[in-house]
């Protein structure tokens, strides 16, 4: 049998947003496999823990009906030998307004650099998401703001239960 298509999706996903779940849609009609791989670095200072991070995914996921296709793994190291121990053969990231394209495309280049053989594939959000970043989710959730168009229902709850403990702290 043929190895199924297999892409990581790797990110901090701190926490995923409706415009990461976007991109994982997209990635599930060209990849039969897609293995979403959280960065477990510190140096980020994440809000929530890797597994945290993990558990809020998975829910996710397990609501969209993508299960079936979707793996998630915490890792840390290059994102090109965790791929290659996987057997990806594509990295996928999204693409969102201008801001990302410099970073992203000295990461793609570096990757290419590192591994030939894995490309990084881009893809881009429908426009409501093209602005949507974890940061602002965050930040809007701090104050208590209306985020349930951008966020899965399991995010916004426990964003909310994190905020009104940090409150009452
Ligand atoms: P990183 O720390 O690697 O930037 P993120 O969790 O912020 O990780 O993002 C992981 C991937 O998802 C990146 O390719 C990022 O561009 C993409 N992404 C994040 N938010 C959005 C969004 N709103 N629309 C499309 N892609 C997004």
């Amino acid at each position: 049998m043929n190895q199924p298509r297999t892409a990581v999706y790797p990110g901090t996903f701190d926490p995923v947003t409706n415009g990461h779940l976007d991109i994982l849609e997209r990635g599930c009609d060209l990849f039969d496999r897609i293995v979403i791989c959280i960065s477990s670095n510190p140096a980020k200072a994440p809000m929530f823990s890797a597994d945290e991070r993990l558990t809020m995914i998975e829910t996710a996921i397990a609501s969209n009906g993508l299960q079936a296709t979707v793996e998630v793994k915490i890792f840390d190291g290059l994102i090109v030998d965790y791929a290659e121990k996987l057997g990806a053969i594509a990295l996928l990231r999204g693409l969102r307004a201008v801001s990302d394209f410099e970073f992203e495309f000295q990461m793609a280049l570096m990757n290419r650099h590192l591994n030939n053989r894995l490309h990084t594939v881009y893809l881009m959000p429908k426009d409501e998401y093209t602005y949507l970043s974890s940061s602002i989710i965050k930040n809007v959730a701090t104050y208590g703001g209306d985020i349930h168009r951008f966020v899965p229902a399991n995010v916004e709850k426990r964003l909310k239960e994190k905020f009104s403990k940090t409150e009452g702290e």
